[in-house]
């Protein structure tokens, strides 16, 4: 379990859901880990705790990924709290499920601001600090393969976003042996999608597998990608979603 020893990761939003879920997995895998949170200090400090009791190093640093300047020098201060950077898991983010004619202007600005700038800002900063051989990791959603009822369209045109930013960073890091792929998770457990939420019955009927999924479902899969056996893996998807695409 200790592919990543000397790894040096960054996870946004990392204090809940899938982004804690991806940084202990990756400490347990021997990376040190710095996440960025946005209110959940308690939290985060939670998450840092479970990095050191592995025996990792761990760092939490409040940013609004909704402030692109704030993004770009968390990403700054992570590295160098860490002393470089080889993972970036591009991973904090916002839902927002409701009719076209009910999410306002404001709503497409905040969405758009956190799961679409935020996600440039990091990789953005994270380019010229990232390792050669490195990685980074986007979350994009099932939603963006098949839209599976009414209410999605703001928060499936965000996540859409993901896989150009995600292909087309394949591209252009390829030539320094940096990967760059986005994983698709269907409904997965969280604060953000819980399995008891309004929504969880409608979402079951979709799936192959009858049940949520977990974040650390997810997080394998990340982890994978941010793994030894990955090296030849850029430009693609993984889905985990429990068949809702098939
Ligand atoms: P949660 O709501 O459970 O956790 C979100 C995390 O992101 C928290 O750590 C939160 O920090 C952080 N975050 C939210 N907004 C900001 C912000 N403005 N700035 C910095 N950090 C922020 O979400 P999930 O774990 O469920 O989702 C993680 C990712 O996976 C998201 O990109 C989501 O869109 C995607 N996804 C989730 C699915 C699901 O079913 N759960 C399905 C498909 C995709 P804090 O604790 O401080 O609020």
């Amino acid at each position: 379990m200790n592919e990543l020893l000397g790894k040096k990761a960054l996870v946004t939003g990392g204090s809940r859901g899938i982004g804690a879920a991806t940084a202990v997995a990756l400490a347990e895998r021997g990376a040190d880990v710095a996440i960025t949170y946005h209110s959940s200090a308690d939290a985060a400090a939670s998450v840092v705790k479970e990095i050191e009791a592995l025996g990792r190093r761990g760092f939490a640093y409040a940013v609004d990924s909704g402030d692109a300047v704030a993004v770009g020098d968390g990403v700054r201060r992570a590295a160098e709290s860490l002393g470089g950077l080889d993972i970036l898991v591009n991973n904090a983010g916002v839902g927002a499920i409701a009719p076209i004619t009910d999410l306002t202007l404001e709503d497409v600005d905040r969405v758009i601001a956190v799961n679409v700038r935020g996600a440039y800002a990091a990789a953005q900063a994270a380019v010229p600090r990232l390792s050669d051989g490195g990685r980074m990791i986007h979350l994009g959603s099932c939603v963006t393969g098949r839209v599976p009822g009414p209410g999605m369209t703001l928060y499936a045109m965000s996540k859409s976003a993901m896989t150009g930013l995600s292909t087309s960073l394949a591209r252009e890091l390829g030539p320094r042996g940096i990967t760059s792929n986005i994983v698709h998770p269907g409904p997965i457990d969280t604060d953000m999608n819980p399995a008891d939420g309004p929504f969880a019955a409608a979402q079951l009927t979709n799936l192959a597998l009858p049940r949520f999924g977990t974040s650390a479902e997810v997080a394998a899969a990340i982890t994978y990608l941010a793994g030894p056996n990955a090296t030849y893996i850029t430009g693609t998807a993984l889905t985990i979603d429990g068949g809702h695409t098939a």
